[in-house]
């Protein structure tokens, strides 16, 4: 059984590079594609396998030539990929990101069999979900599906880490199945209507989510760093300086180091979840320097000969 176990999307992201975005009805020439494993959900599962640590995810992948290509990437990172259901019912989930000389995006998505992920999926991985030490999921996949995982890990003390993203609105009863809550500043201001530019600001958040009965949100703040609430008490802690190449997958690097380092932590406490916090964002600081979504994401061996 694994320590952390994933539930969420996984896509293939195609992406086409092109000179100029091209006009509603112009044909124009790409000048590079390129097929990149990704979706937040697998994204989040290969940066705790990178670290290390344990994990399985439970996702849907199509009967289709991104399906086996995905599959097998997971594979390889060592996460456990029985809990994955391959289907024939929808293709794969695929993203199409445009990119332009100047680095400005247009992105597709397409969920694909990651909006095919339900109740049935969740039911039949009770074991793996009830043994973990934590259960983290994001929005890609039907919110009932999240609802169903939470209310499992709630009843087997498993803590649960919700990361809102795409942002949507949430129901209390997710709220309420919620242990950690790790939001971008555009989630956070999206969810609570403040956004996160002072130390006030993270407070009254915190307080936002804490009636929503959370007791710890965790505010990625880019090249800011992250802020921590902890039942009424806050701090920013700093991102660590570096080159910055591309951002892609940021939180969800963030977010892997995050949990590995939470499954290895007794009797939480205010201070040791700043610690934990540290060491996320010195691995997301990582992640930045490079380009790409799973691409970016560090091993264990880079953390370490990188801050030792
Ligand atoms: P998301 O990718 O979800 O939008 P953020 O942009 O907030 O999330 O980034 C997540 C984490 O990645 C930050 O909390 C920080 O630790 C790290 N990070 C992001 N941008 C930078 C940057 N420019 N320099 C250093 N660290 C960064």
């Amino acid at each position: 059984m694994s320590d952390i176990c994933v539930l969420g999307s996984v896509n293939m992201d195609v992406v086409i590079k092109v000179d100029d975005m091209p006009a509603v009805g112009e044909t124009i020439k790409a000048k590079e594609i390129k097929k990149i494993c990704g979706g937040k959900g697998a994204n989040q599962a290969v940066a705790v396998a990178r670290l290390g640590g344990n994990v399985s995810f439970i996702g849907c992948i199509g009967k289709d030539e991104n399906g086996e290509i995905l599959l097998e990437t997971l594979k390889r990172e060592k996460i456990d990929t029985k809990t994955i259901r391959l289907d024939d019912n929808l293709p794969t989930g695929v993203a199409y990101i445009i990119v332009d000389k100047k680095g400005k995006n247009l992105i597709l998505v397409y969920s694909g069999m990651n909006s095919d992920l339900n109740e049935n999926d969740v039911y039949n991985n009770k074991e793996v979900i009830a043994n973990s030490k934590i259960l983290i999921s994001q929005l890609e996949i039907p919110i009932n599906t999240v609802i169903k995982a939470f209310k499992i890990a709630k009843e087997n003390k498993v803590i649960t880490i919700l990361n809102p993203s795409p942002v949507s609105d949430i129901p209390d009863e997710l709220y309420r199945l919620c242990d950690i809550i790790i939001p971008n500043e555009m989630e956070a201001e999206r969810l609570t209507g403040i956004y996160p530019a002072t130390l006030s600001d993270i407070e009254k958040i915190g307080e936002f989510f804490y009636h929503k009965s959370i007791k710890i949100s965790i505010i990625t703040l880019g090249e800011r760093g992250s802020a921590v609430y902890y039942n009424g008490k806050i701090n920013i802690v700093p991102s660590i300086q570096v080159n910055v190449i591309d951002t892609t997958a940021a939180g969800d690097t963030f977010i892997g180091a995050f949990a590995w380092q939470l499954s290895k932590t007794d009797e939480l406490t205010f201070e040791k979840l700043c610690k934990i916090v540290e060491l996320a964002n010195k691995v997301a600081a990582i992640s930045v320097t490079k380009e790409g979504a799973q691409s970016s994401i560090p091993y264990l061996s880079e953390v370490i000969g990188m801050y030792g």
